[in-house]
């Protein structure tokens, strides 16, 4: 049984990383091409006076650069590439600062920049992959820097950078997944419906709606059905609300036990369910769906010293040949749905295949 995620979060989620969507990623990209480009000009200017003037050359041009970037990237479709690019030429930037024959100790803190940087614009498992390499190269860098670690002092200078660094990634990376964890466990909560676990309204709707676009893709057909239980006002009157809660679970777990891994199933109002039953012809989805009537009809489920029986109505829509819509087939399936109520309930019924519907053409399955 496929429980559908909302589209919307979903592509949220994907097109997130580290809780950033690329619209953030965009705008924090182009923050840091304007302060790395602005902060280069000061070094180039020092690195030159220095002596260095090909560092200071190389600084001037990636300054320049970055400003051009800071252009390209309001509207660049490959901002991936450019955060690749930014971040493996600033990494190396950090260290070949570092490897410079008077570099200053002060260079090595850019090394903890890194797992920063880089699991903030990529996200957990890019992040990683790409800090952890350019934490080890400073590390070893570091080491050579101080030539005798034989002292006391230099050793102590070589654990302060190794456990910050090392610490910095592991602290970065926990809080990356207890993020990550804490936002899909939002997102499943705001998809569920809390009373029976199955995709709630919106979630079922989206499904629906993604259904559509990819059988327009794929030329295959599917089936949408709304299911209501019948006179479940009564259960609720004559045994209490929470009897009610527990017909509704019952029924939640039949649903999930008989449909197929590519069908999908909602609870889309109190006590209906949607279904959608992909790649399945009109007799076919007909038929699946007067078993699960004969299914959910033949059970009873035991509530304290009462046993409960119900009954369900089902409509269903075909698409594409009741509608293309979602509006368009739940309207129909509504309208078979309501046919099947006043004819009895306890009924499957549909709208002909490939003829409009008019109340003339349902079809509804009689009870056994
Ligand atoms: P019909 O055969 O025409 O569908 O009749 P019905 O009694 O099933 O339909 P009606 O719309 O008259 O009543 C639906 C009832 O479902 C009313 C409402 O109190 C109850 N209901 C809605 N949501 C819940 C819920 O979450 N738990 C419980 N226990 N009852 C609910
Ligand atoms: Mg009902
Ligand atoms: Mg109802």
């Amino acid at each position: 049984m496929n429980c559908p995620r909302h589209t919307d979060l979903v592509a949220t989620l994907e097109h997130s990383r580290s809780g950033l969507r690329d619209s953030h990623r965009r705008a924090l990209m182009r923050v840091l091409f304007g302060v790395t480009g602005a902060a280069l000009l000061p070094f180039a200017c020092l690195q030159i006076l220095n002596g260095y003037w090909w560092v200071g050359a190389l600084e001037l041009s990636a300054s320049a650069t970055l400003f051009y970037g800071l252009v390209r990237l309001r509207t660049t479709p490959h901002l991936q590439q450019w955060i690749y690019v930014y971040l493996v030429t600033l990494f190396s930037f950090f260290l070949i600062i570092m490897v410079l024959p008077q570099a200053s100790v002060a260079a090595f803190v850019w090394v903890l920049m890194m797992p920063v940087l880089a699991y903030l614009l990529l996200g957990k498992h890019e992040g990683m992959i790409l800090s952890i390499p350019f934490m080890v190269l400073g590390g070893v860098i570091y080491f050579i820097h101080l030539g005798n670690v034989g002292s006391a002092s230099r050793m102590i200078d070589l654990l302060n950078l190794v456990l910050c660094g090392a610490l910095m990634q592991w602290f970065i990376h926990l809080y990356e997944v207890k993020r990550e964890e804490a936002e899909q466990r939002l997102v499943d909560m705001a998809q569920t419906d809390a009373l029976t676990g199955l995709a709630n309204r919106s979630s079922f709707q989206s499904t629906l709606s993604r259904t559509i676009a990819e059988c327009e893709r794929s030329g295959t057909g599917f089936a949408l059905v709304v299911m209501d239980i019948d006179h479940f006002k009564v259960v609720n009157d004559t045994l209490g609300h929470d009897a009610g809660d527990h017909v509704l679970k019952h029924i939640a777990g039949i649903l999930n036990e008989r449909l197929r891994g590519t069908d999908s199933v909602g609870r889309i109002g109190g006590e209906e369910f949607g279904l959608v039953l992909r790649d399945v012809k009109p007799a076919d989805a007909f038929e699946l769906m007067d078993e699960l009537r004969q299914r959910i009809a033949s059970r009873t489920m035991n509530y304290g010293e009462a046993d409960v029986r119900v009954t369900a109505s089902f409509g269903i829509a075909q698409w594409p040949d009741h509608g293309r819509e979602p509006e368009t087939l739940f309207s129909v399936a509504d309208r078979c749905l309501y046919s099947g109520k006043r004819s009895g309930r306890n009924r499957v019924a549909r709208a002909e295949s490939g003829a409009p519907l008019h109340q003339g053409d349902l079809l509804a399955g009689s009870p056994q």
